[in-house]
């Protein structure tokens, strides 16, 4: 995917990493880049196009698609991690990581779907997890819900084929964010991880794994 003078979408564009997808595609030349978020008021990169979406509002997410018919990049970051674990943790507490993380994406790549191919092919990031291929200790519901988002987003990728959409799932163990800010682990910058995702993007990957901690879940898979 060229990214200059695409027109993304980013989902949770308030802060954290969507955030930082927003200022960076900009300063790669995104043509205009709709920075969407809960709170549309609390939007504050200048050049980015601020709109109301939640990813758990069906009529949030239509009227967030009819004022941005053009878009051919869409970057899946909403988020959350309630930390529950599963066994013993609440099921609505659990439902609501897998309501946010795997049917808020589905709903809003459906919605976003026929644009894209409209407009080119286009593209497709999901935010994914090294949770997507490992149990967090405590956090398994996040886990359960990360590993069904990166089945959904492989589905996307078989679906989506026919008219040419490049669909990019993007792993990471733990980045420097306001989620991450319980966890005593090595992190990553924001900076660091949007660029390693966004390099492979334009290099026409279908996955970036953008940790160690990640690549030794993945290599823990075979
Ligand atoms: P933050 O907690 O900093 O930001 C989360 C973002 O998601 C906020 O903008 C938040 O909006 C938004 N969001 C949450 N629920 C909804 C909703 N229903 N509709 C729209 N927006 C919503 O987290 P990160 O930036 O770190 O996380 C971004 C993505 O990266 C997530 O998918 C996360 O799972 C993933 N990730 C993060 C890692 C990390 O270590 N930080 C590691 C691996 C993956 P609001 O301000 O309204 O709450």
């Amino acid at each position: 995917m060229e990214i200059e003078n695409a027109t993304a979408l980013v989902t949770g564009a308030n802060r954290g990493l969507g955030r930082e997808f927003t200022r960076q595609l900009l300063d790669r030349g995104a043509r205009r880049v709709y920075a969407t978020a809960r709170n549309p008021h609390s939007v504050d990169v200048e050049a980015a196009v601020p709109l109301a979406l939640d990813v758990t509002d069906a009529a949030s997410i239509q009227a967030a698609v009819q004022a941005a018919p053009d878009v051919d990049l869409l970057i899946n970051n909403a988020g959350i991690a309630t930390v529950t674990p599963v066994l013993t943790g609440d099921l609505d507490t659990i439902r609501q990581d897998v309501e946010t993380n795997v049917f808020g994406m589905l709903q809003v790549t459906r919605a976003l779907a026929p644009a894209l191919g409209r407009n080119g092919g286009g593209a497709i990031v999901t935010v994914l997890s090294a949770a997507s291929w490992y149990a967090v200790p405590g956090n398994a519901a996040y886990s359960v819900s990360k590993a069904a988002a990166w089945n959904l987003n492989n589905a996307f990728r078989v679906e989506l084929a026919e008219q040419g959409t490049q669909v990019l799932g993007a792993h990471v163990g733990l980045v420097d964010t306001d989620m991450s800010a319980g966890w005593d682990f090595p992190k990553i910058s924001a900076r660091e991880f949007v660029t390693t995702v966004l390099d492979g993007l334009a290099a026409g990957e279908i996955e970036v794994v953008a940790d160690d901690f990640a690549r030794r879940a993945k290599a823990a898979l075979s």
